[in-house]
């Protein structure tokens, strides 16, 4: 009996092992081609000023619509282009996409509105980020300020000097640095003292559960605290609820992006709220504006 239960659960992880391999070569080979097939687009979520309602930011997001394997969500798709080392050219396209689309907007007289892109770190480590940058920025005109690269804590972790060299080279094209997800990497925080960040993402993580979790609570608070002692912006990820909004402003964070404003959305949907005044127009920031 035991033989026969344990051949099943053999035969069950070789079947679920192959599925799986399957699956990431199919997503692989797919991926290769959807560049060239224009099967990927940037989404732009907005970031909110929850003082003053505005609308600060955008972070670029990349969706994949595949003629073969139809929508492939991030969490599908990001890990296997790292692993592939697609995610080079991918992220290049990202890069100059994100700044050419984040001109056009500049150039109809949209000010303060900062573009976020996510860098992986084996575009860093890879690839010449500092020229793809420098090159993205003169060749669509958009001014560096504009442009915010996000980093991952394990990635400023590495105590590599060359990170170090490369980050400065970055900040002096005069881009804007975020740490996306804080809170999630390793717990040495002596990076922060090393590195020009500009801004840190509260990973969503602990603002998920904030309202309810005393632990989460006390490291949103830290979270923001720290960014006040260290002279840092803070913006909370993936804020959904009321409850959730209300107590980030009452600990005194500036600003946050979640469903709770908006999802997501095309890069029209996203410049039509900047144009129509999302302040105006959207109960949620005016619901804000009556707190503040
Ligand atoms: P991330 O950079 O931390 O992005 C935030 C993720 O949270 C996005 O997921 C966004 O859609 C989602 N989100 C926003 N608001 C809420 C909310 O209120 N609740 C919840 N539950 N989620 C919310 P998405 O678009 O699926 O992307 C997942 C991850 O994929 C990103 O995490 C980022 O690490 C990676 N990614 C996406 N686009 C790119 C890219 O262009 N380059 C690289 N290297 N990575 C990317
Ligand atoms: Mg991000
Ligand atoms: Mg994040
Ligand atoms: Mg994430």
């Amino acid at each position: 009996h035991a033989k026969e239960s344990g051949r099943n659960t053999y035969r069950f992880f070789t079947e679920t092992m192959n599925a799986n391999a399957l699956e990431r070569l199919q997503v692989e080979n797919q991926l290769r081609g959807a560049l060239e097939r224009r099967e990927l687009v940037l989404h732009f979520q907005p970031q909110v000023d929850l003082v003053s309602g505005a609308i600060v930011g955008a972070e670029a997001l990349l969706r994949w619509e595949s003629a073969v394997l139809g929508f492939v969500p991030p969490g599908r798709f990001i890990p296997i282009a790292e692993e592939s080392g697609l995610i080079v050219p991918i992220g290049r396209w990202v890069l100059r996409e994100a700044c050419s689309l984040a001109r056009g907007w500049y150039s109809r007289g949209i000010r303060g509105v900062v573009v976020g892109v996510n860098i992986s770190a084996l575009q860093f480590r890879r690839d010449d980020i500092v020229a793809n940058v420098r090159d993205a920025l003169a060749e669509t005109g958009l001014p560096a300020e504009c442009l915010e690269l996000e980093l991952t804590e394990s990635l400023l972790m590495e105590h590599a000097e060359d990170v170090l060299e490369t980050v400065q080279r970055l900040k002096g094209l005069g881009v804007r640095l975020s740490i996306d997800d804080f809170g999630t990497g390793y717990s040495s925080l002596s990076y922060l003292k090393r590195f020009e960040v500009d801004r840190l993402k509260i990973d969503q993580g602990f603002v998920r559960d904030m309202v309810e979790d005393p632990d989460d609570a006390a490291i949103v608070r830290a979270i923001i605290q720290l960014g006040r002692s260290l002279k840092l912006d803070v913006i909370a990820e993936g804020a959904e609820s009321r409850p959730q909004v209300e107590f980030l402003m009452q600990e005194g964070c500036r600003e946050a992006q979640g469903y709770y404003f908006c999802p997501p959305v095309t890069g029209d949907v996203f410049i039509d709220m900047v144009e129509r005044g999302f302040v105006g127009s959207s109960p949620r920031v005016m619901h804000l504006q009556r707190l503040a």
